[in-house]
């Protein structure tokens, strides 16, 4: 996973080059299906899987600095419950079993991996239109 990691890295900072930001979920706490590691217990696979994540988020933050590039953690929350085309947010939109998400109010569907990249996405425009911590759904008044 080390050189999985270090490759991708790399790669996300070559292609994208300089001032770029990367908009990445923060993924602390968040837990995740397990269907398809099967081969260790649950424990095991969760433990893999944040440290994968913890290490290319890592990787990722230290090489960007050549690039004077910037990644920024964002609430996961809705990513891939919202709809990029209206804004609404529907947990049943989204079906894992054909990985597509398909919002019942405007009828938009996609990919549901390419949805979650398209509010990523968003996200990163809120941020730098000046919102420091942009998130989708409710917010906590400071
Ligand atoms: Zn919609």
């Amino acid at each position: 996973m080390t050189d999985v990691n270090h490759r991708l890295s790399k790669t996300l900072v070559n292609r994208y080059g300089r001032n770029t930001l990367f908009v990445i979920e923060d993924l602390t706490d968040v837990s995740f299906d397990d269907k398809n590691l099967n081969t260790w217990n649950k424990a095991q696979n969760c433990e893999l899987r944040s440290w994968a994540f913890y290490q290319l988020e890592q990787f990722l933050s230290y090489k960007v600095k050549e690039t004077d590039s910037f990644v920024l953690k964002v609430d996961a929350s809705y990513t891939s419950q919202r709809c990029p085309k209206c804004g609404r947010i529907h947990k049943l939109n989204r079906h894992h079993d054909i990985h597509e998400y398909i919002c019942d109010a405007c009828g938009y569907h996609s990919n549901d991996d390419r949805i979650g990249a398209m509010n990523l996405y968003e996200l990163g425009t809120m941020y730098v239109s000046g919102d420091t911590n942009p998130r989708f759904g409710s917010r906590k008044i400071d």
